[in-house]
């Protein structure tokens, strides 16, 4: 028998190519920033013309390859040009999340080892707290700051101006060179890091152009709202240079009111957020003053994204919601919740409330705590277990090894997946809730009981109890006006789940806490209820 060698061309998975793209093919499409005083507006051309002259600039700073360039800022512009720049010059990208805990970040520079930090003007009180912590060689700051705490630094366009010319040309790299390094916010612990290559930058940038997934083109003009420092805002830098798509970035200017007026002048086809952030638009935007009919989707991820939600956007404005999965050591994307043909009306809901569908090019499987690969039927629950081209295979300094195993990453999530492919997450291993040695799904009691027209937000929590172990603790934040009727919530919930489920703890909170990415912050309420700060109702 004869065998062939295959005989196509062995091209590197580099960011190169996306940006090469972006320049040929696209460079007159556009990246709009929001100002307190207005929009700026870059095309892509002008956006790799200046990454250019950034990457000579920071190269005569003595930046070489493999070394560390944090950025501590905003979505904007400016974040996008050390996005193109730094990964292509072949040196790694760090984001910083610019709602860290000051003892946090110093620990997440040095962890990381830093050289040099990019920095918005508006954030650099934070470095001026932990300044005698770290010691980057170098710090650049974007904008004027209001003042520069005795702190020294480079202004970035006079460090721009300081190149002549836009002729830089990027260096032929590995596949697998570390291209950007990211830290998890630390719901659930310590910020651990992963860094993703330009191989996996490179499937993923692709994999959420794909009809399935988001289906991100030239035809979008996409909104993120997610921080470019939370998992590269879900892909889409990258994402939209290759596709053409518009990017619009926001800045600081993120509550309710601030993105409708946005989503009115831009005209952005899709926008990206947490649930909390897509409940505050709902707020703002069904005082109908709003026009938001531009978005073709809104896409949700990061946590579950309760079905009243959905509902709520597609009955009151007419607006499609699309749930998403994914982690930092997932680069994101998983599964998104596109519903499979022929769902409509309520059918399509339920669909679009499961966690998500996977997506092409991950792996998923169920596995139980005796280490046994349960069926996906739907039914068995287990921890998920993720393996793929864009999937972590480790933590920086090996880390948390037993989170990695016969080449799959423990997700830490506990869920089911179904023969088609969806995935539905009842609870993060950490918030599971085992009552008399049974399982009973926060997230699901969450979703339940933010269906009740009096709760705007819900977060349930396990408590310690001495004849069952633990029980729920049910804390909410009521709609304005409102008042605790646990009776009528135990009631709201009866028809959905076992009795034994339904929470006889109950609490209301003036709001809810937050972690650094905006997700409920389960941690804190853990805390605050041990410490015996929350009044708890019980029947
Ligand atoms: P952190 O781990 O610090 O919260 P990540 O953003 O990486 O930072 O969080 C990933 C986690 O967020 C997932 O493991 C999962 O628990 C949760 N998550 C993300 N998307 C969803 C979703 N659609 N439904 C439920 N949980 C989600």
């Amino acid at each position: 028998m004869t065998s062939f060698p295959s005989t196509m061309q062995v091209a590197p998975l580099t960011v190169r190519d996306i940006v090469h793209h972006a320049e040929r093919v696209y460079s007159d499409r556009r990246i709009f920033t929001v100002e307190a005083d207005g929009v700026r507006e870059a095309t892509f051309a002008e956006v790799i013309s200046r990454a250019r002259r950034l990457a000579t600039a920071l190269e005569n700073l003595g930046v070489t390859r493999g070394e560390r360039v944090a950025t501590l800022m905003w979505n904007n512009q400016e974040h996008l040009e050390a996005y193109v720049a730094v990964p292509t010059m072949g040196a790694v990208l760090h984001t910083l999340n610019l709602r860290l805990f000051p003892d946090q970040l110093a620990y997440v520079i040095n962890d990381a080892d830093d050289a040099v930090i990019i920095a918005d003007a508006s954030v650099l009180g934070l470095i001026a707290r932990i300044r005698d912590r770290i010691s980057p060689r170098h710090l650049i700051v974007r904008g004027t700051p209001e003042d520069s705490y005795g702190l020294e630094f480079l202004d970035y366009e006079e460090l721009l101006a300081t190149v002549d010319n836009d002729d830089y040309s990027w260096p032929d790299l590995d596949e697998n060179t570390p291209a950007i390094a990211c830290y998890t916010s630390g719901t659930t612990g310590d910020p651990k890091g992963v860094v993703y290559s330009h191989r996996s930058l490179w499937l993923h940038s692709l994999a959420i152009q794909t009809q399935n997934s988001i289906a991100l083109g030239e035809s979008d003009r996409a909104l993120l709202v997610v921080p470019m420092f939370h998992v590269n805002a879900w892909g889409m830098p990258y994402g939209g240079l290759w596709c053409g798509a518009d990017l619009v970035m926001p800045q600081m200017f993120l509550k309710g009111e601030h993105l409708a007026s946005t989503i009115q002048q831009l005209r952005p086809t899709l926008a990206l957020g947490v649930p909390t952030i897509w409940m505050d638009l709902l707020r703002a935007a069904t005082t109908g003053e709003y026009d938001l009919s531009s978005l073709r989707v809104l896409v949700a991820g990061g946590a579950a994204v309760p079905a009243t939600l959905i509902r709520a956007y597609r009955d009151q404005l007419g607006l499609t919601v699309l749930q998403g999965w994914g982690m930092t050591e997932t680069s994101p994307l998983v599964a998104v919740a596109v519903p499979p043909i022929g769902a409509e009306g309520e059918d399509e809901i339920t669909y679009r409330a499961k966690t998500g569908r996977l997506v092409a090019g991950v792996e998923i499987r169920v596995v139980n705590e005796e280490g046994e690969v349960l069926p996906h039927d739907g039914k068995s629950v287990g921890e998920l277990e993720l393996r793929g081209p864009w999937i972590a295979a480790s933590y920086i300094k090996g880390r948390e090894p037993d989170s990695f195993h016969d080449g799959w990453l423990r997700t830490g999530d506990i869920g089911t997946v179904d023969a088609r492919g969806f995935i539905v997450i009842s609870d993060r291993r950490k918030d599971v809730i085992k009552s008399g040695g049974e399982w009973i799904s926060s997230v699901e009691l969450e979703n339940l009981v933010m269906g009740h027209p009096s709760v705007h937000q819900a977060a349930v929590i396990a408590v310690p109890h001495e004849r069952w172990q633990e029980r729920p603790l049910c804390l909410v934040v009521l709609r304005e006006g409102e008042d605790l009727d646990v009776e009528d919530l135990r009631r709201h919930l009866a028809p959905h789940v076992a009795s034994w489920w339904i929470p006889e703890f109950w609490a209301t909170l003036p709001e809810m806490p937050l972690t650094s990415v905006g997700k409920f912050d389960k941690r804190e309420l853990r805390r605050r209820h041990g410490e015996g700060e929350i009044e708890v109702v019980s029947v």
